[in-house]
């Protein structure tokens, strides 16, 4: 029988990185969060609802949130060249529709609202850390939320489905045929908090059906510990 795959930081399957979160971390803006997964660290500031310049861009019908998703140089070992890539513009776009779909937009026509996730230090899994944190700023900026926005990666690693890859489990790699291959599926998923839609849901690697189920039920289960995070992070700033 194979072995049963052991993660190298001993986590459970289905346990994430020690979390953190924090709400109103940045006076200058109307909504900020710090939220982190270990060694992936995200910052968001949200600014906004405002009228949305120039005017041509401006809807009638509704407002927009635009999402801007940036790692800075030296959160990584290998120093990232400053400034917007095709990763980022990526990140960017799919952060703005997983958040979107919770913000009554047709309350706010003609407007805009902008937030910012700024990747402090990435040891993966940054886009579900900027996710969360967007969510918990958004939040904090008195933004209504048709429901909270949780997000968590799920992969296929050495045969077994687990929760929050870090870099090391992502570069995870098998002997094949003589040769050292590449062999994580990493699923990024963000879950709404009340009906469990999925507003997110991105596939770097395979999977088969049966095991993409198991995924989609470890995301939930997971972020809903997320979701008590967040919580407990807006409770606080609320008592403060
Ligand atoms: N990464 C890096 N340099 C880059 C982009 C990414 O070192 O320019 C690392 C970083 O640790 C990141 C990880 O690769 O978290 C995984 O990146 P991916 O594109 O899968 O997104 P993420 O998992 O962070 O959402």
């Amino acid at each position: 029988m194979a072995e049963k795959y052991k993660r190298a930081d001993g986590r459970d399957y289905d346990e994430t990185r020690k979390m953190e979160a924090k709400v109103g971390v940045v006076k200058r803006a109307d909504g900020s969060a710090i939220f982190s997964f270990g060694k992936s660290q995200a910052l968001a500031c949200v600014y906004g609802p405002r009228q949305f310049h120039p005017q041509h861009l401006q809807n009638p019908e509704k407002g927009v949130l635009r999402c801007y998703y940036d790692m800075t140089s030296f959160s990584v070992p290998e120093r990232k060249r400053p400034g917007p890539n095709r990763r980022a513009s990526e990140i960017s776009f799919v952060t703005s529709r997983a958040l979107e779909t919770v913000i009554p937009l047709e309350n706010y026509p003609n407007s805009v609202i902008d937030c910012y996730i700024l990747i402090l230090q990435a040891d993966a899994s940054t886009r579900c850390a900027g996710i969360n944190a967007a969510a918990l700023a958004l939040a904090s900026a008195g933004i209504p939320m048709k429901e909270m926005v949780s997000a968590v990666s799920v992969g296929k690693i050495g045969g077994a489905i687990v929760a929050d890859i870090s870099k090391d489990e992502e570069d995870y790699e098998i002997v094949k045929d003589g040769k050292t291959i590449k062999s994580a599926t990493d699923i990024p998923f963000a879950i709404l908090s009340r009906s469990e839609k999925i507003s997110l849901l991105q596939l770097d690697g395979r999977i088969k059906p049966e095991d993409l189920k198991e995924a989609i039920a470890m995301a939930k289960k997971v972020c809903r510990k997320i979701n008590e995070i967040q919580k407990k992070a807006l409770k606080k700033i609320k008592e403060e």
